[in-house]
């Protein structure tokens, strides 16, 4: 499956997760990300990712299918739980540096994982200093 939009009703999900909680791309810092989404299938305990690639610079971000879908949120399901056992917080979702994309400075980034208000804060400090950047340039 290749990146793209979904805008349908099945893919109205992760798009709505991306489109509302990532408004900045963490990697360019560009205020315009147009995320694109793909599906990796994996035989791994947290499940499914979802893969959030950044229209502009190619940058991709990673998060368990579950966590998208809100089924963390109780300790209750299965992903919930098992993610309770490895330390992590329910209801906090995190998000992995899945592809660097055109970013070279992200490259040994490749696997880190993050909290999306860690990406956020990442995401607007990259934008503040893409600003000052362009002023020297
Ligand atoms: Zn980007």
């Amino acid at each position: 499956m290749a990146f793209k939009r979904m805008d349908g009703f099945v893919g109205s999900v992760p798009q709505g997760f991306i489109d509302r909680n990532v408004k900045i791309c963490p990697f360019c810092g560009t205020d315009a990300p147009h995320w694109n989404i793909d599906q990796k299938m994996q035989m791994k305990l947290e499940g499914n990712l979802y893969l959030f690639q950044c229209e502009r610079c190619k940058g991709v971000l990673a998060s368990p299918v579950p966590d998208v879908t809100g089924y963390n949120k109780t300790a209750l399901t299965t992903t919930g739980f098992l993610k309770k056992m490895s330390g992590k917080k329910n209801g906090v979702i995190y998000m992995r540096i899945y592809d660097a994309g055109n970013n070279e400075e992200y490259k040994d980034k490749i696997g880190t994982e993050y909290t999306l208000q860690e990406i956020n804060d990442i995401a607007s400090k990259k934008a503040g200093n893409s600003v000052q950047e362009t002023k020297y340039y």
